[in-house]
């Protein structure tokens, strides 16, 4: 199963990803840690990569897009994977779109994880992480409002899109997600 999870920095992605992955025995792939990666070795996308994040700005979709290439074509991919932080944006979904149909693939479904802007901060202030700061962070937020949030009427009309509710303990939100994969693989069928 292809499966993309979108949610606004804060909504607990990561935890529903980790789980995720185990269930659907699929790769996990997460754009931000590919990033974070290519800054910690200091390749050329790294660096350039790196004033972006540090000023809560999305990265250019080039940059991005080379660095999702060629993870989808490596081998353990072909079963199909788990997409955490990408698309991000409407040209990176039609990108995306565009790779998969080449391959003859497609996105199976996209789960929306929905958390109220105030419960995002309160959760900031709770954690740290370098792009953490409330500024940085209000800016992340900003532009998830702006450039991610249109994705969700973009699978919405593919008919791909399940919006679960991001409040209350990782259990019970995991079984949301759960939900949502049996309905994609019925979907499937
Ligand atoms: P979060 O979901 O909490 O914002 P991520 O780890 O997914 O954190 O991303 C961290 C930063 O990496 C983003 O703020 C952005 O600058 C950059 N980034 C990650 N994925 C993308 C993407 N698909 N397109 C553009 N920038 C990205």
């Amino acid at each position: 199963m292809r499966i993309i999870l979108i949610g606004p920095p804060g909504a607990g992605k990561g935890t529903q990803c980790q789980r995720l992955v185990e269930m659907l025995e699929v790769p996990h792939l997460s754009t931000g840690e590919m990033l974070r990666a290519a800054i910690k070795q200091g390749t050329a996308e790294g660096l350039e990569a790196a004033d972006y994040m540090s000023h809560g700005q999305l990265v250019p979709d080039q940059l991005i897009l080379g660095l999702v290439t060629r993870r989808l074509k490596s081998p353990d991919c072909r079963k199909g994977c788990l997409l955490d932080g990408f698309p991000r944006t409407i040209t990176q979904a039609e990108m995306l779109d565009d790779l998969l149909e080449r391959q003859a693939m497609s996105v199976d479904g996209v789960i929306e994880l929905a958390v109220p802007r105030d419960e995002l901060v309160r959760r900031m202030l709770a954690r740290k992480r370098e792009d953490d700061n409330p500024e940085i962070f209000a800016r992340r937020i900003e532009s998830f409002e702006r450039q991610t949030a249109p994705l969700l009427e973009y699978y919405d009309r593919q008919g791909k899109l399940v919006s679960i509710d991001g409040l209350g303990s990782a259990d019970d939100i995991f079984e949301r997600v759960r939900r949502a994969i049996r309905a994609f693989r019925r979907a499937r069928r």
